[in-house]
C-alpha cells in the first residue's frame, strides 16, 4: 500500500500500520491521556515543538488513524476528525474566519449548515452571503467583499441533489485569493475527489456513507494543502502572523503545508473541543473498509430506482443526477462518471398530505432523520430537516415543499420497488 494505490485498497488498507507485535485490527485507545517520562518531553509537546499525544481533546492515535485513512481517499496532506459534520464545516471556515470577515456560500445547501452559516456565524460576527450556485461566474463573483475569506459548495446538495461545478467555484475562489470549501458528504471520495477540480479542503458528515451503518455521529476536515496561505497573508493572519497562545509560533512558517490542520488542531480543537470519540472513529473506520463496495450499490439501486419513479405515473417529477433528463446530468457525469450516491429526491401528484400517506404506508423503508446509509430510508425535509426554514427558503435552499427524500440502501432493488409500489397504492 503506497499514495499511488487506488481507493479500494486505500479504504481496506491505509491508515493503521502496525509495527512489530501490535495489533493487526486498529485497536481504540480509548484513553484520555498519555504517559511520558520527564517533564521536559511533555513541555516540548505543549510547545508544538515536538508532536505526540498527550491529551485525547486534542490527538488520538485511533482517530489519527481513521483521518489518514480520509486523507489518502481525498488525496489530502493531512485531516481531522471531529464529533459531526456540523463540527467539521463550522471548524473548516472558523479556522480561517474571525468576527468582521465574510463568507460566500452556495444557497443549496444541507438545512444544518445554512443554519450554522446564516444564523450561528453572524452571532459571532461572520457574515455569509448565499450565491445561486448554478449563476453564471460573474454575478457570484460579485458577492465577495474585501473581508470575503472563503467560498462554500456541497458536491451534490443534500436533499436538492443539485451538482456544484467545483471548477467554476474553484476559479471564482482563486481570482479572489480565497480557499474553496466543499462539503463531500454525499459523493464521497469512491466517487468524487474535489481536490483534483480545484477545491481546497474538504469536509464531511462521516456519519452518512462513510460510516455507512448508522452508528455514529462524526465529522472529518481534509487538507489539499495546495492553497497558499502566505501568497495572501494578509488575508489569513490567524496562519501566516504569530499565535500569542504557542508563544509566538507562526503555522505557516513552522508547518508548512500542514499550516491549516495544526491550527485547526492547536487552536480549535484545544479551545473547542469537538473530537471525536475513538470508539465512534473505530467504527467509523469498519465501515470505511467497504466504502468501495457500497457506493457502488447505492448508485446501482438508485439509477434503477429512479427509472422507476420516472416511469409511474403517479410521480410528479424526481431529481437524480443519474436519469438523462436530470439538469445536472452533464456535470454528474464530469464529475461523477461512475455514479453519484444513493439519494433520490422526488414528489408525487397530489397533496402534501398524500405524499405523507403515501410515505406513512411503506413498510421496509423506514421515516428516518438520516440518510445515505445501508437501510432504505426515507424523509420529507419541508416537515422534519428544514422545518425552521420558509417556503422561501426552502425554494432557495433546492428543496420544494413536496420533496420526498429516499435514501436507497444495499438491498436488492426489486424488493425496495416492492416497497414503493404498494404504498403508491394507498
Ligand atoms: C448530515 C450532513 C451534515 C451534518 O453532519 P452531522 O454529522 O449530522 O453533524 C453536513 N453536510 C451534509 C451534506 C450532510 O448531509
Amino acid at each position: 500500500m503506497n499514495k499511488s494505490s487506488k481507493p479500494a485498497t486505500l479504504c481496506v488498507q491505509s491508515g493503521w500500520q502496525p509495527k512489530k507485535g501490535e495489533p493487526r485490527v486498529l485497536p481504540i485507545y480509548q484513553s484520555t491521556t498519555f504517559k511520558y517520562d520527564t517533564s521536559e518531553q511533555m513541555a516540548k509537546l505543549f510547545d508544538l515543538e515536538e508532536s505526540g499525544y498527550f491529551y485525547t481533546r486534542l490527538q488520538n492515535p485511533t482517530n489519527d488513524a481513521v483521518a489518514a485513512k480520509i486523507a489518502a481517499l481525498e488525496g489530502g496532506v493531512g485531516a481531522m476528525l471531529t464529533s459531526s459534520g456540523q463540527a467539521a464545516n463550522f471548524y473548516a471556515v472558523f479556522n480561517i474566519c474571525q468576527a468582521g470577515d465574510h463568507l460566500v456560500c452556495s444557497s443549496t445547501i444541507y438545512g444544518g449548515t445554512f443554519n450554522l452559516f446564516g444564523v450561528t456565524l453572524k452571532k459571532l460576527g461572520i457574515e455569509v452571503t448565499f450565491v445561486d450556485p448554478d449563476a453564471p461566474e460573474e454575478e457570484i463573483a460579485a458577492a465577495f467583499q474585501p473581508n470575503t475569506k472563503a467560498l462554500f459548495g456541497e458536491t451534490m446538495s443534500n436533499p436538492g441533489m443539485n451538482v456544484l461545478d467545483i471548477e467554476k467555484f474553484a476559479r471564482i475562489a482563486h481570482s479572489h485569493g480565497v480557499p474553496l470549501i466543499v462539503d463531500n458528504t454525499f459523493a464521497t471520495p469512491i466517487n468524487c475527489r474535489p481536490f483534483e477540480w480545484g477545491a481546497d479542503i474538504v469536509t464531511h458528515s462521516t456519519t452518512k456513507y462513510m460510516d455507512g451503518h448508522a452508528t455514529s455521529v462524526g465529522g472529518a476536515v481534509v487538507d489539499s494543502g495546495n492553497f497558499d496561505w502566505e501568497a495572501h497573508a494578509d488575508k489569513f493572519p490567524g496562519l501566516t502572523t504569530p499565535d500569542e497562545s504557542y508563544h509566538g509560533l507562526t503555522y505557516t512558517k513552522a508547518f508548512g503545508k500542514m499550516a491549516y490542520m495544526t491550527k485547526a488542531t492547536a487552536q480549535l480543537m484545544r479551545d473547542l473541543g469537538s473530537i471525536q470519540s475513538p470508539q465512534n472513529a473505530f467504527l467509523l473506520n469498519l465501515g470505511l473498509e467497504t466504502l468501495h463496495l457500497r457506493m457502488p450499490q447505492h448508485c446501482k439501486n438508485a439509477q434503477q430506482i429512479a427509472e422507476w419513479l420516472e416511469a409511474n405515473e403517479q410521480v410528479a417529477w424526481v431529481n437524480y443526477p443519474g436519469l438523462k433528463s436530470n439538469k445536472y446530468h452533464e456535470l454528474a457525469q464530469k464529475y461523477m462518471p461512475n455514479g453519484t450516491c444513493g439519494v433520490i429526491a422526488f414528489g408525487l401528484k397530489g397533496t402534501r398530505e398524500e405524499a405523507i400517506r403515501f410515505m406513512d404506508s411503506l413498510k421496509m423503508i423506514c421515516i428516518v432523520t438520516h440518510v445515505a446509509d445501508a437501510r432504505t430510508c426515507v424523509l420529507h425535509p419541508a416537515s422534519h430537516t428544514h422545518r425552521q426554514l420558509t417556503d422561501e427558503q426552502l425554494i432557495e435552499a433546492g428543496v420544494a415543499p413536496d420533496l420526498i427524500r429516499l435514501s436507497v440502501g444495499i438491498e436488492d432493488a426489486e424488493d425496495i420497488i416492492a416497497d414503493i409500489e404498494q404504498a403508491l397504492k394507498q
